[in-house]
């Protein structure tokens, strides 16, 4: 017969690992750590890409230099991972047309401000539009989130339609939002964004939180508690416990039970509950829109592209947005390394995941040498994470609507009878980043300790009365 758990985590990104944590550090030791892959970190992974080691997934640790401490910046300075300071800012004055112009900084100045004060303008116009549908809800005695998020029609005059106005659009939108509205992780912890330039990778940063309570020898993870290459196909629950079937027919059981994989795989159906979960959770998780990023990686036998202060990242204005729009050099990181780095978004990100990295060099390679002229050496490799085609992702990371109130995410944490639901979409404040997984995880197992102990208390009345 199976053995039996006091809790299984499912996952072993950075939330379950600081889920796991605090159970151990709470006297919990009978849990067991149930992951898909064949490693921990989940969306945290490094890979050795032309002589150095890369970030396929999270890269920077974001919202550092302010009043509080982010906790991702502590456990990285504790573990003394390198990091390099990146500069954001300066990307527009880098903008490149399709015949290697780069635009007027005086004009990329102008395009800008038109594209903050319209996306400002938006986002006024939407909490106007949700402020007093909220009143009208009261009035009629509550109302239903999907309304109330839904953002206003757009004004097709702030609409961007030059290739210039869609590289500022994307980089406003896709990269610099707190330029538009205030997101907690710059409130809170800072503005400032640190790249993990590591040999060991950001991952090192979870192998050492593992350190503390997982068994581990010579810098690997001996513990039978963490179970790799475990798919978990079928979650079973009742009022007595959980019971888990993975996808190798193995079956294991629990009182309780921590999810923490991706609001993707929530969707996908990849798991199955039994019974099902109930209408306002599936209709919550459904809800939740999915970000896809990727970033490629390209490695030439030389540089050709412009080095020094305010020119680490540079874009490509395309009547196409998105289209291979943001770039980055990995000079400062790991200088020498001759790597760019070309980030893509949602629609043109699943585009490039389903076709072949051959064709995907292709139209890198036409892209820079619009830029940068038609003598530039060819790439000699190339690498592009696929998180969208990944059945354990799904897609990158959760992205709220910017103006809504916080009845989905409330849904989308809160636990549904023995199954506690954890993750960086879990976070109120934080989701889409490592220290939103991190505190997720905290905070999940914190709920589930306490109900822990209102059970055992149950318990122990009830022996009392008998
Ligand atoms: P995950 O890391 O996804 O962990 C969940 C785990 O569950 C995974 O290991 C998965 O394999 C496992 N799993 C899934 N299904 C099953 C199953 N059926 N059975 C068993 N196990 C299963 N954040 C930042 O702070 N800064 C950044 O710069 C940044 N950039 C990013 C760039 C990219 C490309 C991506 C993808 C993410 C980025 N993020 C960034 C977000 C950050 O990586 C995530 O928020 C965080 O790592 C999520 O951790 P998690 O524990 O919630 O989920």
């Amino acid at each position: 017969s199976p053995s039996r758990s006091s809790v299984i985590i499912v996952g072993a990104g950075v939330s379950g690992i600081s889920a796991a944590k605090v159970l151990a550090e709470n006297g919990i030791e009978e849990f067991m750590i149930l992951e898909a892959s064949d490693r921990i970190g989940g969306r945290i992974r490094k890979e050795s890409f032309g002589g150095v080691s890369v970030e396929l997934g999270a890269g920077w640790i974001a919202g550092v230099g302010g009043e509080k401490s982010n906790p991702a910046w502590e456990l990285a300075n504790n573990s003394g991972l390198r990091t390099c300071f990146s500069d954001y800012s300066n990307a527009r004055y880098n903008i490149y047309d399709t015949s290697g112009k780069i635009i007027p900084r005086k004009l990329a100045n102008e395009l800008y401000k038109k594209a903050v004060d319209s996306a400002k303008e938006k986002m006024d116009s939407a909490i106007r539009s949700l402020r007093s549908q909220e009143s009208n809800n009261r009035g009629c005695g509550g109302g239903d989130v999907s309304r109330v998020t839904e953002p206003p029609l757009e004004d097709p005059l702030c609409t961007p339609r030059t290739p210039f106005e869609h590289a500022i659009d994307f980089l406003l939108h896709d990269f610099e939002m707190a330029e538009v509205e205030p997101i907690s992780t710059f409130v809170d912890f800072g503005e400032r964004e640190f790249l993990v330039a590591d040999e060991r990778g950001f991952e090192h940063l979870l192998y050492k939180m593992a350190e503390e309570f997982l068994f581990t020898s010579e810098g690997k993870i001996l513990d039978s508690r963490l179970q790799l290459n475990k798919v978990v196909r079928e979650l079973q629950h009742s009022r007595n416990g959980v019971t888990v079937t993975t996808e190798d027919g193995c079956v294991y059981e629990a009182n309780y039970l921590i999810l923490s994989v991706s609001i993707g795989v929530l969707q996908s159906d990849l798991i199955s509950f039994r019974p099902s979960l109930p209408r306002w959770k599936t209709e919550a998780i459904q809800t939740c829109e999915v970000m896809v990023y990727t970033k490629i990686f390209l490695k030439f036998p030389h540089k050709f592209w412009p080095c020094g202060p305010g020119k680490e990242f540079f874009m490509y204005a395309h009547e196409r947005r998105g289209y291979y729009t943001f770039w980055q050099h990995m000079e400062n990181a790991f200088p020498g390394s001759n790597i760019l780095v070309v980030t893509l978004t949602n629609g043109e990100s699943k585009r490039v995941e389903a076709q072949s990295d051959e064709e995907t060099l292709k139209e890198a390679m036409g892209v820079l040498r619009n830029m940068f002229g038609p003598n530039i050496p060819n790439a000699t490799d190339i690498l592009v994470p696929r998180w969208y085609y990944n059945r354990f992702q799904c897609g990158s990371y959760s992205n709220y609507p910017i103006i809504s109130n916080n009845q989905l995410v409330h849904n989308i944490k809160a636990p549904v009878g023995r199954i506690f639901f954890t993750g960086e979409h879990t976070s109120e404040q934080f989701s889409g980043y490592v220290h939103g997984g991190y505190l997720a995880g905290i905070d999940s197992s914190k709920a589930l300790l306490e109900e822990i102990r209102k059970e055992r208390k149950t318990e122990n009345q009830n022996h009392l009365l008998e």
